[in-house]
């Protein structure tokens, strides 16, 4: 077999499981892959040794009598902000220079107990705060799709797995999104990327941004993949007190394709004014083939959607505010070094002021502000109450009999790298338009890529599910993928 890196998880598994190929040969060729794209950036710590050693295992496994886990011996990319043991885990920022964990996230834990083999650390925006990668302490993540001489983002937070699983350097990585960070690079690079319903997958071991809509998950070549991999992921875990003690179906066996009769919702209040032509026609032509598919079609209102982003944009440097505390040169990382007479508190000052860059240090003062005795309830009470709204909008189309929620992933294609470096930032919030509201109810929400735009870019449509749904939401999202018959790859330039 050649190419070996770019099967997916599951042409990988039924070839291991024939005997086909073995563990060693597919991470071999990933090493190979990811030594060759260096100019994607996407790999900020490679591990080979550590890949090699459990491609080993893996192979020792899958020739024994058990029947051996799917994600045995697949080969994947871990992105920074998961605490990996004795692995760099920078979270893409310079305060956290040289920290490796003593512990390792219960996801990645999960995925070494079914036999995945981690190849390396992605690379991301500082602390997930970015849609563009370009925040990262070691530069930005390269998007592997390119139409003209620029060189375009991946998306962010999520740009090197985005990158990683699209320039075939990886079978899959694993992803966090907090506002958007897994939808919108999926979108941006022509992947499939998964976001759990809050609480399906642990948040322990993985750097906190906002607690309250942290939540990691898969980024894949296809929608088969997604489920796979999202089943080993998730579990309950005592050590996250907002990890759901309830069962996790085997999402794969849902696939069977078969959508007739489901209640699909478009909401009017994601139809924005100044969309590209080509990402309204996207959402038209995806909502025609959930038609054609046997879906029923509905017309849903979530009023609130205009307030999803303002509100996001105070709770999440809210929370970051407090989370990222914790950063003072003491305990992690990165300590400045003092002149004669400095005390503590200098340390404290010039460690964050150098250690952080400016986008973490923006939100840090924001979720400062909102957060302040004089304006708790100006901004973050009232935030707070916007979410409650946002969410029962959601829980409103879904008594109507919702099933799932079509719209636009993103609002167009990726951007060139340094293009929006001097616009204002609230311009690179935008990118989160669409997704943002899913996180603040808390829902499980799916990218697909579904066709290209004239300039040949990917564009993503976002199906939203039920609370706990993941099944269903995955079998509509396959359902469109296979409609959509989105094959095209980048062409390899790196
Ligand atoms: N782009 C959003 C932000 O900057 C979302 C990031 C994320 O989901 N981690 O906050």
């Amino acid at each position: 077999m050649s190419d070996l890196n770019k099967l997916t998880i599951a042409e990988a598994r039924d070839a291991l499981k024939k005997g086909d190929v073995t563990s060693v040969e597919l991470t071999e060729a990933c090493i190979g892959a990811i030594d060759a794209a260096g100019a994607l950036n996407a790999f900020v710590h490679k591990t080979p040794d550590i890949a090699l050693e459990r491609a080993k295992a893996a192979d020792a496994r899958l020739k024994g009598g058990e029947e051996a886990p799917a994600m045995c011996g697949i080969p994947i990319g871990i992105k920074d902000l998961f605490c990996t043991q004795g692995v760099e885990s920078q979270a893409a920022s310079g305060i956290l220079e040289g920290f490796k964990p003593e512990y390792e996230s219960t996801v990645s834990q999960n995925l070494i107990d079914a036999g995945a083999v981690m190849l390396g650390k992605l690379n991301m925006d500082e602390f997930a705060m970015g849609s563009s990668n370009e925040t990262s302490v070691y530069g930005n993540a390269v998007n592997p799709w390119k139409v003209d001489d620029r060189q375009l983002t991946p998306g962010g937070s999520s740009g090197g797995s985005a990158s990683a699983v699209a320039a075939d350097l990886c079978l899959a990585a694993t992803g966090t999104d907090t506002g958007g960070s897994i939808r919108q690079p999926a979108a941006l690079t022509g992947i499939t990327g998964i976001k759990p319903t809050y609480g399906r997958c642990s948040r322990w071991g993985i750097i906190a941004f906002a607690s309250s809509l942290d939540q990691a998950g898969p980024m894949t070549k296809d929608v088969r993949d997604a489920a796979i991999m999202l089943e080993a992921m998730c579990s309950h875990d005592p050590k996250d007190s907002t990890s759901a003690d309830i069962p996790v179906p085997n999402f794969e066996a849902m696939l069977t394709g078969d959508i007739k009769g489901k209640v699909i919702g478009i909401p009017k209040e994601y139809r924005m004014d100044g969309m590209p032509e080509e990402v309204e026609k996207l959402w038209a032509d995806g909502t025609a083939m959930l038609k054609d598919a046997g879906a029923r079609i509905i017309d849903i209102s979530l009023p609130h959607t205009k307030y999803a982003l303002p509100a996001y944009y105070v709770i999440a440097p809210a929370e970051a505010s407090s989370n990222l505390a914790r950063y003072d040169g003491v305990r992690y990382g990165h300590r400045a070094s003092l002149a004669k007479g400095e005390g503590i508190v200098d340390m404290y000052e010039k460690t964050r002021a150098e250690g952080f860059g400016h986008e973490v240090q923006r939100r840090v003062m924001v979720g400062t502000y909102v957060l302040s005795a004089g304006f708790y309830d100006a901004y973050y009470n009232r935030a707070r109450r916007v979410r409650a709204l946002i969410k029962r909008d959601f829980d409103e189309a879904f008594d109507q009999g919702v099933d799932a929620i079509l719209t636009p992933a993103t609002p167009g294609p990726a951007f060139g790298l340094g293009e929006m470096s001097e616009a204002d930032p609230v311009e690179m919030y935008l990118q989160d338009v669409f997704t943002v509201t899913v996180n603040l109810a808390g829902l499980p929400g799916i990218s697909v890529p579904a066709g290209l735009d004239k300039q040949g870019l990917p564009l993503g449509l976002q199906l939203i599910g039920r609370p706990w749904e993941e099944g269903d939401l995955l079998n509509v999202a396959y359902a469109l993928e296979g409609a959509a018959g989105f094959v095209s790859k980048p062409e390899k330039w790196w």
